[in-house]
């Protein structure tokens, strides 16, 4: 079984959440949950595990709202006009979802790399309250030069990563859809 189809077996054709090849993102359509996996030009299984588990990961009253009621666009849209966050709460979510979407894609037989996975979170209008890499704030680490702030702060998200797939196994994943599930269909 190849990296997708076994994602699919999470789906069911006529279920309250249905996989939709080429969709961005998240879609709700007449009360039915549809998780793509499209983000940018390109299509990939690591995109749709990235939206299953943001599923698995969004509180029970938000499952069925578009983008899943994360603000996250319409700040950067907004860019400067728009406060800059204050906290480190988006980027955490996105790290517990890229947790669960690293367990759910190595049990998929896929390759992982969470170096890799972390990369994405430099968009995110929040990088610039993530630690250095030995966990002091950017305005304590006076020390480090420019250059090496970024990755420096890539290397404290990979390793944060690594420290919740501990907890976000791959069996509350399970546990979690197959509530999410049952209860979107009573
Ligand atoms: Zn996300």
């Amino acid at each position: 079984m190849n990296a997708l189809d076994y994602l699919r077996t999470f789906f069911s054709k006529d279920g309250p959440v249905r996989y939709e090849s080429n969709l961005e993102g998240q879609d709700v359509r007449d009360g039915v949950l549809y998780l793509g996996d499209r983000a940018g030009p390109g299509r990939s299984q690591s995109d749709l595990a990235h939206e299953m588990s943001h599923f698995v990961e969004i509180d029970d009253d938000r499952m069925l709202v578009r983008g899943w009621g994360l603000v996250f666009p319409q700040v950067e849209i907004c860019g400067q006009l728009c406060d800059e966050p204050k906290t480190l709460k988006m980027t955490e979510r996105e790290l517990r979802v890229m947790a669960y979407q690293a367990n759910l894609l190595t049990a998929a037989g896929a390759q992982v790399s969470t170096s890799k996975l972390v990369k994405a979170l430099v968009f995110v209008p929040d990088f610039h309250l993530v630690p250095m890499e030995d966990g002091r704030p950017g305005h304590l680490a006076k020390d480090v030069p420019y250059q090496d702030r970024e990755p420096s702060r890539l290397r404290w998200l990979k390793n944060r990563v690594e420290e919740l797939r501990v907890v976000h196994t791959l069996e509350r994943f399970r546990h979690e859809w197959n509530r999410k599930v049952r209860l979107l269909a009573t």
